[in-house]
């Protein structure tokens, strides 16, 4: 966390503004807001229409431009980054505005879905409160509460002094490999940030509504072990060893017995190929073996996956792996790699005051204070790339259910509730809020 951005959260509650409703500037973007709310759901419909699966760059580029337009009537440089060929997709849209004094911000969308061009599910179909569509809710919502947000703070007059980056990734549900590559500019967005946030739906459970201030890392890891291939009748000796499969099988029971434990560390092997002549292709996960009963294995091939809740949590879980695959039986060898993968969105001290600001606004709106979400309840997001360099928080968006399915729906009422959430904490953040307000 900044000092700065710490002196705005210590100053927010170190009066009585904190718990004490809202000021100005607040109550006029409040009434803004709910007068603007139709003109919301109408940019929700008009992109929720164009179809945009992750493989769908025309559709993709199509959202593009109607967000474009949204940006670019705020005053923001607008820029489509498009993506080397060889990545297969089809580029993000950023929007940027640095001028400002005020802590700088990153607001992260995504404009694909996970419906593509030949998808039944193609329309936005509204029902009174509710609204179903593709990407209605993942996450073509959260992408129009950072633009009526923007809005409202600018309607205010606020948005001059408020440094910002607007993200729009095309590619969140399939991400573009290398991830160096395909997230290079919303990285370079985060290292530029003091306050990440990210705008899938918001949730709302058991009575109360919970932030997203962590979410596990998600990676992939391969295991290769070599054996000496011989007749089986000297398995075991001096000469032969062990074999590709017993070595195998070492290094998982060693896994699950010493490195299996901390409850946000999972890892799992999810394939294994063992035999005298082995294939596996880690982009299908598909494989072939074949082996003799009577012939010492010559290859073992494990695919597995590993999530953790910290870089440290990760490294340490790696570090202890790494030890245990090179501590090998005799005439075996074995190597593990790791991919690069989502990076985790720890919980941090900073991430954790986000929440509580974000909270004291949930209490002003009268929707009572805000929990923290177990990370073990979210997938890896977009937000984990920035979260290494800036404080984070995640799930500013409305409330939906039914994501990635047919049944996918937003209720509409939350979409202004997400606009005043998003933008009275970026007034309350920015530093723009004289304490005592
Ligand atoms: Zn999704």
């Amino acid at each position: 966390m900044t000092k700065r951005l710490l002196f705005v959260i210590l100053s927010l509650c170190s009066f009585a503004a904190c718990a004490s409703g809202f000021d100005e500037n607040e109550q006029r973007m409040i009434e803004w807001i709910d007068a603007h709310s139709e003109d919301a759901i109408a940019l929700l419909e008009e992109t929720v229409n164009i179809s945009s699966g992750t493989m769908n760059h025309e559709g993709i580029r199509k959202v593009a431009d109607v967000m474009r337009r949204e940006l670019d009537a705020l005053g923001l440089d607008t820029e489509w980054i498009e993506q080397p060929p060889e990545l297969q997709r089809a580029g993000h849209l950023f929007g940027r505005k640095t001028t400002g004094t005020g802590n700088r911000f990153v607001l992260i969308g995504h404009l694909d879905t996970v419906f593509e061009a030949e998808d039944a599910f193609s329309a936005f179909v509204r029902d009174g409160d509710w609204a179903t569509g593709p990407g209605v809710d993942d996450m073509k919502g959260g992408n129009v509460v950072i633009v009526y947000a923007l809005r409202a703070l600018q309607e205010a007059g606020l948005l001059d002094d408020i440094p910002v980056v607007v993200a729009y990734t095309g590619d969140e549900e399939k991400a573009g490999r290398p991830l160096a590559i395909s997230r290079k500019h919303l990285i370079e967005a985060g290292q530029w940030a003091d306050i990440g946030l990210g705008f899938e739906s918001a949730i709302h459970a058991d009575g109360s509504d919970w932030g997203t201030i962590a979410r596990r890392s998600s990676s992939n890891w391969v295991l290769t072990v070599a054996g000496k291939r011989a007749h089986s009748s000297d398995v075991f000796s001096d000469r032969v060893g062990a074999g590709a499969i017993f070595e195998a099988a070492r290094i998982l029971n060693s896994f699950y017995e010493d490195v299996r434990g901390e409850r946000e560390l999972t890892f799992n092997a999810g394939t294994i190929q063992g035999g005298t002549d082995v294939q596996y292709d880690t982009q299908q996960n598909r494989g072939s073996t074949f082996g003799k009963t009577n012939v010492v294995a010559q290859t073992a091939i494990v695919h597995g996956g590993i999530r953790a809740i910290s870089p440290e949590q990760l490294e340490r879980a790696k570090t202890r792996m790494r030890e245990i695959v090179a501590a090998n039986l005799p005439q075996t060898s074995a190597s593990i790699e790791f991919d690069e993968g989502y990076p985790p969105m720890a919980p941090t001290d900073g991430n954790r005051a986000l929440l509580r600001a974000l909270s004291e606004v949930n209490v002003d709106l009268g929707r009572g204070p805000m929990k923290e979400l177990d990370p073990l309840k979210r997938g890896a997001a977009d937000i984990s790339f920035v979260a290494p360099y800036t404080d984070a928080l995640a799930g500013m968006g409305p409330l939906g259910k039914g994501g990635h399915t047919p049944e996918e729906s937003i209720d509409l009422t939350s979409l202004p509730l997400a606009i005043k959430r998003a933008a009275i904490l970026i007034y309350r953040l920015s530093g723009a809020r004289q304490p005592g307000d």
